[in-house]
């Protein structure tokens, strides 16, 4: 999974000398890349490097309505991740349609802006928390995360909504043991029904083999989203006369001389174990919620607010299983047959 995270900062102009000394007196573990290959070719080449060789040309570019001149920039990295310093010279900044929609800075717009830009191959953001800790350290800055609007995106909220919650720790290790087939198909089975005798599992799971079949009932068990019950069938009739949380009560039961309609003690009848969901993995189940949960996770993971996320939305009578802001872009998730089927990014769609 690739993680990227963006933060920025006002800088003074004061700050543009001192940028460069950060630069050149990183800390052992940090590399310069820009610098340092600019050395390597200089070498190579037996070229002479000039002091100011490693900053950009100023490069001017029209972002949205936001006129901005890139004017320092360097790629640090520790060998895992990769940060992507730039400065920003803002020349013009007018109210536009790519808003950003962590803070209000309006029209008072910082002359200089640094950007770290935070590239990694997993999830773990505790080397740019380091990083933006030394940065803010050495030039005396204030990095806040910040992330591109999208108004589409806005559009959609705008129309009612709210922001789903993070979910509970004991929901997400439910939510996650129900992305086994087999225990999803059984957990299924048993709400629909009231509960399976252990003797009927397999029939649920046609064509899986009984070791399959003991491994998805160890599992519903062991995870605690079914518990075990004991049930009374009826010799006579074969209906189910009782169900009890175990062989204990029935015995405690028949002590009581509580017998069957047909004259039989109860622990004369046919008992069988049988398996139950609970009324939590019961919820879990309702309109696939533990996928939305697991979805809803990934996305939390990524570094996605929950303030950017819908989910289980109705827009005129059409489900949207999730829309997403993800770095501007409106991102629609489609769900089907309680399997994730379709990722959709709307500009894609337009195009
Ligand atoms: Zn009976």
């Amino acid at each position: 999974m690739l993680l990227m995270e963006m933060m920025r900062t006002a800088l003074t102009p004061e700050k543009l000398a001192a940028f460069d000394s950060f630069i050149d007196g990183l800390p052992d573990g940090y590399q310069a890349v820009v610098r340092s290959g600019l050395s390597q070719q200089a070498r190579i080449l037996g070229a002479q490097l000039e002091p100011n060789d490693h900053i950009p040309r100023p490069l001017e570019r029209v972002y949205g309505v936001v006129h901005e001149r890139i004017v320092r920039g360097e790629i640090v990295t520790n060998g895992q991740s990769l940060c992507l310093l730039q400065v920003d010279e803002i020349l013009r900044n007018e109210p536009g349609t790519r808003v950003n929609v962590s803070d209000a800075d309006g029209d008072t717009q910082p002359q200089y802006q640094l950007r770290l830009t935070f590239l990694t191959g997993t999830t773990d953001r505790k080397p740019l928390e380091d990083f933006a800790t030394l940065v803010n350290k050495e030039l005396s800055a204030d990095l806040r995360k910040f992330i591109l609007g999208s108004q589409r995106f806005e559009d959609l909220k705008n129309e009612g909504g709210q922001p789903p919650t993070a979910p509970t720790h004991s929901e997400l290790s439910l939510a996650s043991e129900l992305i086994d087939k087999s225990v999803r198909t059984l957990a299924v089975a048993m709400k629909a029904v009231g509960g399976l005798l252990v003797s009927d599992l397999g029939n649920q799971l046609p064509g899986r083999s009984q070791g399959e079949v003991e491994r998805a009932k160890n599992s519903l068990l062991q995870t605690g989203l079914a518990v075990s019950e004991v049930v009374v069938i009826c010799r006579k009739s074969q209906a189910q006369i009782a169900c009890v949380p175990g062989r204990e009560t029935l015995e405690d039961v028949s002590r009581l001389s509580v017998i069957c309609a047909c004259g039989r003690a109860y622990l004369d009848e046919r008992i069988e174990e049988a398996l139950n969901v609970i009324d939590a993995t019961r919820a879990l189940l309702d309109s696939s919620r533990w996928l939305s949960l697991i979805v809803l996770d990934e996305l939390l993971r990524l570094g996605i607010t929950l303030d950017q996320i819908r989910i289980d939305q109705v827009r005129g009578g059409d489900e949207l299983d999730a829309f997403v802001n993800v770095s501007g872009e409106l991102v629609l998730f489609e769900f089907k047959d309680k399997r994730l089927s379709h990722v959709t990014v709307v500009s894609d769609l337009i195009a």
